[in-house]
């Protein structure tokens, strides 16, 4: 007699599942309900996971208000148009299920995600367009890409011959999962004694990191990668910071050469903010301290938290 999936003996290989209780403090909006992080799962046949099709976007929570979350919705609702995905909510909707969850999670500093998957097509089909794409958020603790002694010393940073996947295969302005090129970076510079990695884009120049852009200060003039990265909303706020400052920045071609060879460097990402890098690839950069251009944007970004026309309080209860 055949045994069922119950009466079958599986093999024991030791338990691969996270406990519970090592998932971060947080909350998850998944198919209309809202579940601590631990219960937020999705099936193994979703695109999303089987195909990196989906998108997403972070916005982060500082001091109880979210920091600039409209340019987030926009970035997120332009990739959905791009992928043709479709969600059952409005932006109004999206906004109030991030409240929700922040609000929920009880958390005053959170990092805070909200994604569609292509989903999975009821029949199985191959075809994407009879897929159910499924959107999610939720918010847990915030992290950052520096810790406080890199953000305090600097991050020492390896130089990749990994390249980014090109704007003619993916659109670098859909926020996207693929980051198989960062990832292999990473290693490259793990292997290095680095702490992160910055990727070439396809003419061998400078393109980004592993969720950050970067920017590279000289005579006092900023500049960072104009193709192949994706448009980063902390990448606009130091153009923004730099418009009120009276500050010389623009979006071109960055050569490895002139990343060496600049006064300052630092990286930007909603997951740390303004980030400085003081080592790359073993040498330091200018005389190896945080340089005062960098210091100053670092000081700003951290400012505009608290002013309404950069940041929205949190609906706590
Ligand atoms: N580049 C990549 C590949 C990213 O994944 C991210 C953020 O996750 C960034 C840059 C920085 O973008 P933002 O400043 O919007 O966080």
């Amino acid at each position: 007699m055949r045994e069922t999936m119950n009466e079958m003996q599986l093999p024991i290989v030791g338990d691969r599942h996270l406990d519970p209780h090592s998932y971060p403090e947080g909350v998850a909006f998944l198919d209309g309900q809202y579940l601590p992080m631990s219960q937020a799962k999705i099936s193994v046949l979703d695109w999303g996971f089987l195909h990196s099709d989906a998108t997403y976007d972070t916005a982060h929570v500082w001091k109880g208000r979210f920091f600039r979350l409209d340019l987030h919705l926009d970035r997120f609702f332009g990739g959905l148009d791009k992928l043709r995905m479709t969600i059952p909510f409005f932006r109004e909707g999206v906004t109030e299920i991030l409240h929700n969850c922040v609000a929920l999670s009880g958390h005053r500093a959170a990092y805070v995600e909200m994604l569609c998957t292509r989903g999975a097509s009821p029949t199985f089909s191959r075809d994407p367009r009879q897929a159910i794409n499924r959107f999610m958020a939720f918010a847990v603790p915030f992290g950052s890409v520096a810790n406080a002694e890199q953000l305090q010393r600097g991050l020492r940073v390896a130089i990749s011959d990994k390249v980014r996947i090109p704007p003619a295969s993916i659109d670098p302005t859909i926020k996207n999962y693929h980051w198989l090129d960062l990832v292999r970076g990473l290693y490259d510079a793990y292997d290095r004694g680095a702490e992160t990695a910055l990727i070439l884009d396809f003419n061998g120049n400078v393109a980004e990191g592993p969720g950050f852009n970067v920017f590279c200060v000289k005579d006092g003039k900023l500049s960072t990668p104009s193709i192949g990265v994706l448009p980063g909303i902390t990448r606009r706020t130091v153009f923004d910071l730099c418009i009120e400052q009276g500050l010389a920045a623009a979006a071109t071609n960055v050569s490895v050469a002139a990343l060496r060879d600049a006064d300052e460097v630092f990286i930007t990402s909603t997951a740390g903010g303004i980030m400085p890098v003081t080592e790359v690839d073993g040498v330091r950069i200018a005389d190896g301290t945080v340089g005062a251009v960098t210091s100053r944007l670092m000081g700003l970004y951290w400012e505009k938290h608290d002013d309404p026309a950069w940041s929205s309080p949190v609906n706590y209860p």
